[in-house]
């Protein structure tokens, strides 16, 4: 820290990304991205749009903002786009808390919620989850202040059903409930049909995922008009072209070749299926997943050495040193093939530590 840093952020634990490392090749498992490239029409899109990157995109990113609507049934009026579903977070609570209004999430999800609560300088509480990692809707009821649910959970992988979801924001229509469906084309049910009874409910999804674009960064919300015109205020308050032009090129074309990205999703479903069952016979335990990543432990094996055992034999997965999780790995879902060297060196690893 220098001596220049606000006061403000003197304490801020600035949030940790999975590695990206540059060192070697890996089989890369640990950042919940597509092994799937994008489709063909995205590529050709792209490469398009770059001979006019001397204008800039356009801030309302109305193409993209039209497509998203007709494809989830809302006006674009009910769409707002975010660099990456991160950006809209950021926005969301920048938007809805304050020092009387602060967030409720769980105690284990997704690791970026209390960092943007700190630099927010709002109150937050980390709800705990059950005993067996799920959430239990009743927790959340009678809480003044916003709400965040990843649904699916990560990095339990486990879904609420819509049930549990519309009885948090039914509680209380004067709050602000943000689901973070990042992970909700691998198996959940979507929240998003909700969104037309509820003026105070705030969906939000991202292409890094299941339509393969994570280093693109492209996120939205699906909300009331009431909430996406609050979120517009604060995107024209940081950065009015959050969205560069190759970007809204490729979220118009992934959208146009939709039946590519389903086809990758039942892949991805399969996939995990069959590795969960090939762990599982080698003494993992593991939660039922309905994302595109595996949350595992064994008990012959800690966390934090399995994920260090897995590295050194190329095989980058994710582990949290949080106390409640310590135990586990977050294995993202590759390619078959990238799971059958997982299964094996995984096998390999358990002889050698029973050796
Ligand atoms: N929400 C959750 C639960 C996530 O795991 C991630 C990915 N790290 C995000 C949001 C953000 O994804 P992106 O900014 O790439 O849309």
């Amino acid at each position: 820290m220098s001596r220049f840093l606000s006061e403000r952020f003197a304490s801020l634990e600035a949030y940790v990304p999975g590695e990206q490392p540059q060192d070697r090749r890996y089989i890369k498992l640990n950042t919940n991205e597509s092994p799937y490239p994008p489709s063909p029409e995205v590529l050709a899109a792209v490469s398009g749009e770059a001979e006019r990157l001397n204008l800039y995109s356009d801030p309302e990113g109305k193409l993209l903002r039209e497509k998203l609507a007709a494809f989830y049934g809302v006006t674009p009026e009910n769409v707002m786009l975010g660099n990456g579903s991160d950006e809209i977070l950021a926005f969301a609570f920048m938007a809805f808390c304050d020092s009387t209004r602060g967030a409720f999430f769980p105690d284990i999800s997704y690791g970026f919620y209390p960092v943007y609560g700190a630099l927010c300088g709002i109150p937050f509480t980390e709800l705990p989850l059950r005993e067996d990692l799920s959430l239990d809707p009743a927790d959340y009821l009678g809480k003044k202040g916003m709400v965040v649910i990843a649904n699916p959970n990560a990095p339990t992988g486990l879904a609420l059903p819509l049930s549990g979801i519309e009885r948090i924001v039914a509680s209380d229509p004067d709050r602000v409930v943000l689901v973070d469906e990042a992970y909700v084309d691998f198996g959940a049910e979507s929240a998003v049909p909700l969104t037309k009874k509820y003026e105070n409910l705030l969906v939000c999804q991202t292409f890094s995922k299941s339509r393969s674009l994570a280093g693109a960064r492209l996120g939205y919300a699906i909300a009331s008009e009431a909430l996406t015109e609050d979120l517009r205020k604060m995107k024209y308050s940081f950065n009015p072209y959050n969205i560069n032009r190759m970007t809204l090129a490729a979220g118009c074309a992934a959208l146009d070749s939709q039946d590519y990205y389903t086809e990758n999703c039942k892949k991805i479903r399969r996939t995990r299926e069959e590795t969960a069952a090939a762990l599982r016979e080698l003494g993992f335990t593991l939660t039922e997943s309905r994302a595109n990543f595996l949350f595992a432990r064994h008990p012959e094996l800690g966390g934090e050495d399995f994920y260090l055992r897995l590295k050194a034999r190329g095989v980058l997965v994710r582990h949290f040193g949080k106390a409640r999780i310590r135990d586990y790995v977050r294995i993202t879902v590759g390619t078959p093939e990238e799971m059958r060297v997982l299964t094996e060196q995984t096998r390999a690893i358990l002889e050698e530590v029973r050796a």
